[in-house]
């Protein structure tokens, strides 16, 4: 079996790349026709930086984080909660001329459970950016240029979307559903991928209303994607399975290690601030081992799905004693391997003649593209070498086997000749 990905390159910094951008749409539609048109489960994948401007990504992601930053100056208490009295005064800061009445109105957003109180989970639940532009327009308001600006009310009103951008985001928005919209008439499972941890906020914020909208219990078409190299992935792959099982759609995502790691260290170290990768491949591959528990247990309970993407065998063995100890029948659960055309193929081959299904990842678009993009996959690949002695060793093993079968079959043609002779 094969699931089809585009690599395609970024769309250049300016916002006049429409015609870039319309083409790697057509390419993705072409990605999930033909992954569509395979025997057995269709999967394709995406990347969101070839379908906007990356940089209104990160602006949006920064935006998010803001938003979400907020919870911890509500959380006055630090209790975890967000109750009334804590919302109204923090709200009062932010609006001094609202009334009580609108912030209660607020509140009630925010506790869509009538709870009286708000959780982390909720708060990001109720995330919508399509207020942004009204905040930022609020706080300026209010305060002008005063002294109070220059704080995180400063920050607030400036990291909030323009509507000019909340525009920009509604057609990268629009351009994905058409993609999503191809894969769910194609019966073809999207996998959106992860990229540049300053890009995720938006990519996580889009692909989890994809998934609400999308995935219905029991058969999930989007995928989102979570590397354990992030010191922040198993909380937040936490946090949105919480969000999924609240919201009642099923959860689903690919698990990789990640594909970033010296650029991220770079741009930690040069614009100083603490890089969001761990600091060692110990560190990786346990956070890459404890997510894998907790997303079996999601699957073994009936509400996720998951793709294990990795060249790792340890990480393989684990997936498949887990699924062994959880009772989940290969083939029949909704778990599935994905290996990178040309890396790994002695895994992908004995987890598929076991009955798992396993997937070749197949890059593909401008040879330019692709090549620096297959040598870093190569490059990073610790497990590689690993590997590439398995692929040997598989290989000498069957020419082995094909030498000694046609030395067998020649044997057998003399023998009968011989005994025609007599
Ligand atoms: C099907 C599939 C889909 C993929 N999709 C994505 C995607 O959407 N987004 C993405 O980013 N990547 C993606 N990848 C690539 C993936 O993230 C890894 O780069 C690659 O698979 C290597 O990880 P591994 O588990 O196979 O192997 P391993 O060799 O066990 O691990 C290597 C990985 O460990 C991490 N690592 C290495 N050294 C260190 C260190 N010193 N400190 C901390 N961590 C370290 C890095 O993430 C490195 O890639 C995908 C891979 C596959 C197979």
């Amino acid at each position: 079996m094969a699931s089809y990905c585009c690599y395609l390159g970024m769309p250049s910094q300016n916002y006049g790349m429409l015609l870039l951008v319309l083409r790697h749409v057509e390419t993705f539609l072409n990605a999930i026709d033909t992954a569509g048109g395979l025997p057995g489960q269709g999967f394709a994948a995406v990347k969101l930086t070839a379908l906007g401007n990356p940089v209104l990504l990160e602006r949006m992601s920064s935006a998010i984080l803001t938003v979400r930053g907020l919870f911890q100056r509500f959380d006055m208490d630090k209790s975890g909660f967000i109750d009334m009295s804590e919302f109204l005064t923090a709200y009062q800061q932010i609006f001094p001329f609202s009334s009580a009445k609108e912030a209660g109105r607020t509140f009630s957003h925010f506790d869509q459970a009538s709870l009286g109180k708000v959780d982390y989970v909720a708060w990001c639940q109720a995330l919508s950016l399509r207020q942004m532009p009204g905040i930022a327009e609020s706080i300026i308001q209010s305060y002008g240029h005063q002294p109070e600006m220059q704080g995180w009310l400063g920050d607030l009103s400036a990291s909030c979307l323009t509507q000019n951008e909340y525009e920009l985001v509604l057609a990268m928005r629009q351009r994905l559903e058409t993609i999503v919209e191809r894969a769910v008439s194609k019966s073809v499972k999207l996998m959106v991928d992860a990229e540049h941890s300053y890009f995720q906020p938006a990519i996580d914020h889009m692909t989890l209303r994809l998934m609400k909208k999308y995935n219905k219990q029991g058969n999930a078409v989007i995928f989102n994607t979570y590397q354990a190299y992030l010191r922040s992935t198993h909380m937040r792959l936490k946090v949105d399975m919480e969000r999924a099982h609240r919201e009642g759609y099923q959860f689903a995502c690919k698990l990789v290690r990640g594909a970033y790691m010296n650029l991220e260290r770079d741009r930690a170290a040069q614009q100083g601030y603490p890089s969001p990768v761990w600091d060692c491949l110990e560190e990786t591959h346990a956070c890459y081992e404890g997510c894998l528990r907790t997303v079996m247990e999601e699957v073994a309970a009936g509400r996720a799905e998951v793709l294990f993407g990795s060249h790792n065998e340890d990480s393989i063995q684990l997936a498949v004693q887990l699924m062994h100890d959880l009772n989940l029948k290969a083939g029949s659960s909704p778990v599935y391997f994905g290996q990178l055309l040309g890396m790994a193929d002695h895994l992908t081959y004995t987890l598929g003649n076991h009955g798992y299904p396993a997937f070749k990842y197949v890059p593909y678009g401008l040879v330019h593209e692709v090549i620096p993009y297959l040598l870093r996959r190569a490059q990073e690949n610790a497990s590689m070498l690993k590997g590439a002695r398995a692929d040997m060793m598989l290989l000498q093993a069957e020419l082995k086997r094909r030498a000694l079968s046609e030395l067998k079959r020649r044997a057998l043609l003399i023998a009968s000749k011989c005994q025609s002779v007599n």
